[in-house]
């Protein structure tokens, strides 16, 4: 047993026994990161929101944007919005598996140009981009857009992670205009509706820079991160912190993470980014 699986149910612990003493700031809203979630890991899914569900509470995309906006009352709470990213298959099956059964409304992020490309060169972008050459596709695929539809159609949202999954740093101006501008319009067009949302692929301070931020927020309201932390209506819209939940990790680390026991390690970084965008 590692110190991490050892050391994480005393976290858990300590972070949960120290909550009253942490005050949420009016609008909070805790926005969880999944990405494809293998069959072996449909229960710990269905877990962790049956445990969210009975804390703080689990709202849709759309009352994330109202609550963000300043739209909710100062109620101390701060509800828990899902976002998988990158558009695996996985995420479709357990939509209608897990999530519609129980009525929770999720947030999707997709690339387009990858959901356009045929299938060969689609399973060689996965490795190329997402996984950035550590890894192929090994038999993972991304939702198609007959699949997308359907989702929108019951009420989840599909916002924009980019057009192709390339980090938007160093981009010369037109090719970020293809990877944000070009994206969004290719997105409307087949699914007839905008989100305004958008998350850049990679999600760290790295992978980000004040000219990628000032060309999203030409194109879209909001704009999430992966960089730990807490939403909330004071946030900046385009450096939105959210936290990465790992389903394979131990029970105690995920809830860690789930519940912002991880996020006072990043406190830096947010605010580099908040520096970025403003
Ligand atoms: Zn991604």
């Amino acid at each position: 047993m590692s110190l991490r699986t050892l050391a994480a149910p005393l976290a858990l612990a300590a972070w949960r026994a120290t909550g009253p003493l942490r005050a949420n700031p009016p609008g909070a809203v805790r926005i969880l990161i999944l990405h494809d979630v293998p069959e072996a890991q449909f229960a710990a899914l269905a877990d962790l929101i049956a445990v969210l569900q009975r804390s703080a509470g689990l709202i849709t995309p759309g009352q994330a944007e109202a609550r963000l906006a300043g739209g909710a009352p100062a109620d101390g709470k701060a509800p828990v919005l899902l976002s998988f990213d990158d558009g695996f298959r996985s995420n479709f099956r357990l939509t209608r598996e897990i999530l519609d059964p129980l009525g929770v409304k999720a947030l999707f992020f997709v690339c387009p140009a990858l959901v356009d490309m045929a299938p060969e060169d689609r399973r060689a972008a996965i490795g190329a981009n997402i996984f950035r050459g550590r890894r192929g596709a090994d038999g993972l695929d991304l939702m198609d857009w007959e699949q997308l539809k359907g989702l929108a159609a019951s009420g989840h949202e599909i916002g924009c992670h980019s057009a192709r999954h390339v980090s938007l740093v160093g981009l010369e101006a037109g090719e970020l205009e293809d990877e944000v501008g070009i994206a969004k319009t290719r997105m409307a067009a087949v699914l007839g509706q905008t989100s305004p949302w958008f998350a850049f692929p990679f999600g760290d301070v790295a992978n980000i820079d004040r000219t990628a931020l000032g060309i999203i927020g030409r194109h879209f309201p909001l704009c999430r991160s992966g960089v730990r932390g807490l939403a909330h209506a004071g946030s900046h819209p385009l450096a939105l912190p959210a936290e990465s939940v790992d389903l394979g990790a131990p029970p105690a680390l995920r809830l860690l993470a789930a519940e912002g026991g991880m996020a006072p390690l990043y406190r830096g970084r947010l605010r580099r980014l908040e520096e970025m965008a403003s």
